[in-house]
């Protein structure tokens, strides 16, 4: 089913609606937002000058730290009066970014967790558990009005108190679970020991608030025996309802009406191929209370605009791959962390664990990924086997990464452990 007519409007349709769209925002902004305008006069851009699509890229970037500038309410463009919630995202460093709904506002985002949470598959018939905190953070009550919109029943389970809430689980019969990808792997860790996964009938997942790799989600469907589906949006955008998987998974559908999305370089900032890995950068079209032109969100993904055969017309985003705080740039090619994750996932005989290490020599950069094996493979391979794995790695990496890295295997429980984030690159380019 196809919660909105918007969903399947022709290409020249969508373009026309976000021209329009975009122009009121930029009037918007520049009327009421004294940090855009000031952004706005220095570019010599007046709202008038936004004639098409492209004609975006006139428009100034904003990134996180004017949010964090024009802390709490700088960039609201509506008087407070109108603002009818606020919600916060906590950053790892410095204060929080806080975005402020109108009511219109929260009646579009209603709105919009409908149409993905449609697209995924939610009917009316099901009982959805959310199992995100309630709280500042977005995602549970974003889900939670988009659910009730729907028809389905709510269950507000919230975060923790894992093992009540598998009893909720199985005695309210929950047919649906919106949480972390990683919760949902702890979730069903629980369930078996507790023994009652026979018991549940969870048969459909909606994952977000963090990354979800093919790999992931493979082991979600395995241990829940359910579809696990991907969506996506920031705080700073609106929340989740930015996009979010059919049950095709071939993708995310953009709701394209309400966000206009580019993906750029993020060294050039200019615009990629289509299919091409690039920044994300988003302009809310729609919104009251936070309007935000051309926000950087640092998540690398890509976009087509081929037709999905669900019969949505909206452009897809692919599953976001990495962010531009972990990129590097090597021998002048873009390389993630994760790239080299899930090669390692999808290779037998080694750990998560591993360390990239960049130098120079003269001119030319040097890439070394260090891994761990495991204690299986350390035990009883001999050193042919050693030398095979190493190889093996070595040219999964040079097609996924398109250059040469080297490897270093390392016996298990060698390298460096962490608490907390783990710091993966060691770029010691600078040093020498
Ligand atoms: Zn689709």
């Amino acid at each position: 089913m196809i919660w909105a007519k918007e969903e399947t409007f022709s290409r020249d349709e969508i373009k026309r609606i976000q021209v329009e769209k975009l122009r009121e925002v930029v009037k918007r902004v520049y009327e009421n937002v004294p940090f855009y305008r000031k952004k706005l006069l220095q570019a010599g851009i007046k709202p008038e000058n936004i004639q098409s699509i492209e004609d975006v890229r006139l428009l100034p970037l904003t990134t996180k730290d004017d949010l964090r500038d024009n802390y709490p309410y700088g960039l609201f463009a509506v008087p407070m009066d109108e603002i009818v919630r606020v919600h916060a995202s906590s950053g790892t460093t410095g204060k929080p970014t806080v975005v402020g709904y109108t009511a219109q506002d929260i009646e579009s985002w209603t709105e919009l967790v409908a149409r993905i949470v449609t697209c995924a598959g939610v009917t009316k018939s099901d009982v959805v558990q959310i199992a995100f905190g309630y709280g500042m953070f977005t995602g549970a009550f974003g889900l939670h009005y988009g659910v009730e919109r729907v028809g389905a029943t709510v269950v507000p389970a919230s975060s923790g108190n894992t093992e009540k809430q598998l009893l909720f689980m199985r005695d309210f019969g929950t047919t649906v679970l919106v949480s972390t990808p990683s919760y949902a792997l702890y979730l069903a860790e629980v369930a078996q020991k507790m023994g009652i996964m026979k018991d549940l009938k969870v048969r459909l997942g909606l994952f977000g608030g963090e990354g979800c790799s093919e790999e992931v989600r493979k082991e979600l469907e395995k241990q829940w025996g359910m579809v696990a589906t991907d969506n996506y949006g920031l705080s700073e955008l609106i929340g989740p309802g930015v996009s979010g998987e059919c049950h095709l998974k071939d993708g995310l559908h953009i709701n394209e009406d309400h966000f206009l999305v580019e993906v750029l370089d993020p060294k050039t900032l200019e615009p990629v191929k289509e299919g091409e890995n690039g920044e994300l950068v988003v302009t809310t079209l729609t919104k009251e209370g936070l309007p935000l032109l051309r926000y950087r969100t640092r998540d690398i993904a890509s976009v087509t605009y081929e037709k999905c055969a669900c019969g949505r017309t909206t452009a897809r985003m692919s599953k976001v791959s990495g962010r531009t705080d972990d990129m590097l740039i090597i021998r002048g090619v873009n390389v993630f962390p994760s790239q080299v994750e899930s090669v390692l996932l999808d290779t037998e005989g080694v750990t998560p664990h591993y360390q990239l290490v960049v130098t120079r020599r003269g001119a030319l950069d040097n890439l070394e990924v260090k891994i761990e094996v495991t204690e299986e493979f350390s035990k009883s391979a001999d050193r042919k086997r050693w030398k095979s794995l190493k190889e093996d790695i070595e040219r999964k990496l040079s097609v996924i990464l398109s250059l040469k890295a080297h490897v270093t295997l390392a016996a298990p429980s060698t390298l460096e452990r962490f608490q907390g984030k783990a710091r993966r690159v060691v770029d010691l380019r600078e040093a020498i």
